[in-house]
């Protein structure tokens, strides 16, 4: 499946093309056209599975190609999520998928001047990014319209609950036009978030994009902490000293496996690379040789690697985390066929937290961490949870015990206890949508 067999125009098509998203991630094969047909959406899909495109892609599509041009103080998108940080972010992608779009957009949030943001809304925005207390100042005081509105999405909604933002969102809802179009994005769907979804949604299309899936036990699993600059100097360093017989690298992007199989090669490594971008004939003769371990590194990424079945792999590596945590699955799903026993380590920078945190809630399981000295990561990893919580402060790497034992940190021994963790409790969620406490405010 491709973006432009979804229906989206050229403009988008060619954002993405510089992004390097090759395949839309599930959420976006289901989001996309739906939101497109103009339908609303109630959508279980957390950080990590590319929801942010899936809802932004077709809004973007829809708000160039319908509708009137933007009037003063108006706004024709709304997105509401719970933290500034969230604000900026999901902005940052959205002014990337608009980038060849005549369209303007802009976050609001609190805890700063909130004049500026005044100003800016003067013009008119076809996309307001907002977090909810801050939107209700600016629609007090006039500097913002929602007569102009016809699609409102609620980003991270269990979010925005336990942060006690349900008043200001129904006082937000009064104040919106009856008919709109409405998306709304959960990772967990609580009773309020059902009665949320039953005022707010009409006739709407669900997605459930994390099925409970669980990694293949036959399989250990690693993950090794770093800086992102230095993954190919630790991906060398393990390999020799590990002496990996043979390994499937996933690496994110295309662009990302040529590096680095450019980079063994000029070691004297034998490795060879495949990905989208290559013609067919070339992808089979470097996975046949792959297979006929006349290859000993194959560094592909998903979209090229997806159904490989080798014989007798003993390790898998991700170089980059899987966006989608199912993928993460598939992945290691190719070593450990069969009964036999296989390895699976994931290279960990501080960026892909979320990913990792969204891998371990889907696989019930807390992987176990190796920091391996001489690459211990400027930008600290926090610490994950099997529960899918990142604990927000990165705890200091604790020194090497050499009195652990079985577990050796730094060297790369197998103390055997890779069973996975009970299954996640679900975390309790404040079970209100009218009258939340409020904990704090973004
Ligand atoms: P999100 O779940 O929206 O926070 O997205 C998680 C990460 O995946 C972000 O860094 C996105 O830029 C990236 N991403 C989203 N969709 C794709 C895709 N189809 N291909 C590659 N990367 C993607």
């Amino acid at each position: 499946m491709t973006f432009a067999s979804l229906g989206l125009i050229e403009p988008l098509l060619r954002a993405l093309e510089t992004l390097g998203y090759q395949t839309p991630t599930p959420v976006q094969a289901q989001a996309i056209p739906a939101v497109l047909a103009g339908r609303d959406l109630m959508a279980a899909a957390q950080t990590g599975t590319g929801k942010t495109a899936g809802f932004g892609l077709p809004l973007l599509q829809r708000l160039t190609q319908e509708g009137a041009v933007v009037a003063p103080n108006s706004v024709r998108a709304l997105i509401l999520v719970p933290t500034r940080e969230l604000a900026e972010q999901v902005h940052a992608n959205i002014a990337e998928y608009a980038e060849h779009l005549p369209l303007r957009t802009y976050a609001v949030y609190g805890g700063v001047s909130i004049n500026p943001q005044m100003m800016k809304l003067r013009k008119g925005v076809d996309l307001l990014v907002a977090t909810p207390g801050r939107l209700l100042d600016l629609f007090r005081q006039n500097a913002v319209k929602f007569s102009q509105l016809q699609t409102l999405v609620l980003d991270e909604a269990d979010r925005m609950l336990d942060l006690g933002f349900s008043e200001e969102l129904r006082d937000i809802y009064k104040a919106l036009p009856k008919k709109r179009q409405t998306l709304l994005f959960s990772a967990t769907f609580s009773e309020a978030i059902r009665a949320m979804a039953g005022q707010t949604l009409d006739n709407p299309l669900s997605i459930e994009v994390s099925p409970r899936n669980v990694a293949a036990s036959t399989v250990k699993q690693w993950i090794v902490t770093v800086d992102k600059k230095r993954k190919p100097e630790l991906f060398i360093h393990l390999l020799k000293q590990q002496h990996w017989k043979q390994v499937l690298v996933f690496a994110k992007t295309r662009k990302g496996v040529d590096e680095l199989v450019d980079r063994l090669q000029g070691l004297g490594i034998n490795a060879d690379g495949i990905h989208g971008d290559k013609p067919q004939a070339t992808r089979q003769r470097a996975l046949d040789r792959f297979k006929a371990s006349e290859v000993q590194i194959l560094v592909a990424t998903d979209v090229a690697a997806r159904g490989l079945d080798i014989e007798e792999l003993p390790t898998v590596v991700n170089f980059d985390l899987p966006i989608v945590a199912e993928d993460y699955v598939h992945r290691i799903g190719r070593t450990g066929r069969a009964g036999l026993s296989g390895e699976a380590i994931s290279l960990v920078c501080a960026d892909e937290v979320q990913l990792l945190a969204a891998i371990e809630a889907l696989t019930r399981q807390t992987l176990r961490r190796i920091q391996e000295p001489d690459f211990e990561p400027d930008h600290r990893v926090p610490e994950t949870s099997a529960s899918g919580e990142v604990v927000k402060k990165p705890k200091k790497p604790k020194k090497p015990k050499a009195s652990s034992g079985k577990r050796n940190l730094g060297k790369w021994v197998d103390s055997g206890d890779s069973e996975p963790a009970p299954a996640a409790k679900p975390v309790r969620k404040v079970p209100v949508f009218n009258t939340g406490p409020r904990k704090r405010k973004p």
